[in-house]
């Protein structure tokens, strides 16, 4: 197969991109399940911006800095920001239509916030974005989707990209002009996660496997109230409920921090509290049913309502805010590679992310190139065939190591001296080429790229913390 733009992924980054490149060429889409499989389509609180007189670009880059304890990467934050506003018209031009009141945007607030200014769509933001851009993909004549269809390796001679090769049935050589890696999150490498099935860190694998420089991916961030249940992935509560003045409690009935501090703080002091419960009893039935309604739905399911019960809680992994390394429009260090989205560095997060600014960087990053896009000329290279096995596989093993060695607090004398060699005899045993075999090797290979991550970072920093020993 040929094309001029090969995307890998299908989630909020994907499929604002394909958007653009269409208009300058032939576009293939590739994901590995359905295309609305992502954690886009999660994503409950809705997308910073600056949206209201009474905010300003400086407050939502000081914010941002705050959050990210000031190891941001400032150009990159400014440049998010001052394009925020324009985005979220996009959006609102493509058809998502956002809660409005007196016919204005209706902002919500989460932690780390000074201001409201959080676009949403109820409680199922994500989706209804996902919904809108899945919908204006498919009326393309230029996109073409593949599903089902997992990339499997980058094709590189040198420091430049071909395409990839992928997985249909066979394994099958993707040749194109450029290549753009949307593949988002690495929560399944955790045993405790909010992240889709899909997020095992394919597209991080894969670039590190073709050279790619990855920066930060010791920063990863808990979310402080997901659901505490049996269920996998864990089910969130969006930070948009504490937003609304949900207060958390201890098992004695006290508050034990301001619910509104982000997201680093209150997940470690949760997992220092012990058993912790969300509180927004002082909410009727009825506004929660409308303001929430996909969250009140699940824990009622669950046994538990809103407006009268003590919701139990935990932190579980939720974001990476380190990744491939990109500079403003995308581009990593290899010729005709790009990245967008949770599985690009391009610096704004820091060390911990600012709530609801992920949809926000994958939307304007994923928005700059595309008036320098062209068209090549992009030689076919001779490719070995692989040949794939039957085999499966469980990732249990390496989902309870990166939980254990990795989790809210590290000690680095275990990392070293226990997760590491035990990692990398994991990764050494797995052989063959298959989906499941590949999702694996893929984990392994970014777990052991974060555990190294971790014993190069010294001293606590944001969402990477240090035991006190
Ligand atoms: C529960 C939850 C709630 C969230 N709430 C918010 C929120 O309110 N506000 C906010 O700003 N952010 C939120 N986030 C974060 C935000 O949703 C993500 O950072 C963002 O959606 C990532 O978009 P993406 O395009 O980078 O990746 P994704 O949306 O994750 O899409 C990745 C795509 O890549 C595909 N893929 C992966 N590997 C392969 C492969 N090997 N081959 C082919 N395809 C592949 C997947 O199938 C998928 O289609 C939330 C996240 C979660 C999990």
């Amino acid at each position: 197969m040929q094309t001029n733009f090969l995307i890998i992924g299908s989630g909020i980054s994907g499929l604002n991109f394909a958007l653009h490149a269409a208009k300058k060429g032939k576009v293939l889409l590739v994901t590995k399940k359905k295309i609305i499989d992502s954690n886009t389509n999660f994503a409950q609180g809705g997308i910073a911006a600056v949206l209201s007189r009474t905010d300003n670009a400086k407050e939502l880059i000081n914010d941002t800095l705050k959050a990210g304890s000031f190891h941001n990467k400032k150009s990159a934050v400014k440049f998010m920001v001052h394009n925020s506003t324009a985005a979220v018209h996009r959006l609102i031009d493509l058809g998502v239509e956002f809660e409005k009141e007196n016919g204005k945007l209706k902002l919500t607030r989460e932690g780390g916030h000074g201001k409201r200014r959080i676009a949403y769509v109820g409680d199922y933001t994500g989706k209804e974005i996902e919904r809108i851009l899945v919908k204006r993909v498919k009326e393309h004549p230029n996109i073409t989707i593949l599903e089902n269809t997992f990339a499997l390796k980058l094709i590189t001679k040198g420091k430049t990209c071909y395409g990839c090769q992928v997985i249909t049935k066979k394994v099958e050589n993707i040749f194109a002009d450029q290549t753009i890696l949307a593949t988002g999150e690495i929560g399944q490498l955790f045993l405790h996660t909010t992240n889709a099935k899909i997020s095992t860190g394919d597209g991080i694998a894969m670039a590190i496997e073709a050279g790619c420089k990855v920066k930060d991916l010791e920063f990863i961030q808990f979310h402080p109230t997901a659901f505490k249940k049996n269920i996998f992935p864990k089910f969130l509560i969006s930070e948009a409920v504490r937003g609304e003045g949900a207060k958390l409690l201890n098992s004695k009935g006290e508050r034990f921090i301001d619910e509104l501090l982000p997201r680093d703080k209150v997940a470690r002091a949760i997992y220092k509290e012990g058993p912790v419960f969300l509180d927004i009893s002082h909410k009727s039935a009825k506004e929660l049913k409308k303001r929430f309604p996909r969250i009140y739905e699940t824990l009622e399911k669950h046994g538990y309502k809103m407006e009268k019960d003590l919701i139990p809680v935990t932190p579980a992994v939720h974001y990476l805010c380190g990744g491939i390394v990109t500079d403003l429009k995308g581009r990593t260090n290899i010729k005709n590679l790009f990245a967008f989205g949770e599985v690009a560095c391009t610096g704004v997060h820091g060390a911990n992310r600012l709530a609801s600014n992920s949809l926000l960087e994958a939307l304007v990053f994923s928005n700059q190139i595309a008036k320098e896009l062209r068209k090549q000329k992009t030689p076919k290279l001779k490719i070995n065939k692989t040949k794939l096995s039957t085999k499966k596989i469980s990732k249990k093993e390496i989902q309870k190591l990166m939980w254990h060695y990795a989790g809210i607090t590290r000690d680095p004398k275990l990392v070293k001296e226990e997760a590491i060699p035990k990692l990398t005899r994991i990764l050494n045993e797995i052989k063959g080429s298959n989906k499941d075999l590949q999702e694996a090797k893929n984990m392994a290979i970014v777990g052991l790229e974060i555990l190294k991550a971790i014993l190069k970072r010294k001293k606590s920093l944001g969402c990477h913390f240090l035991k006190k020993l």
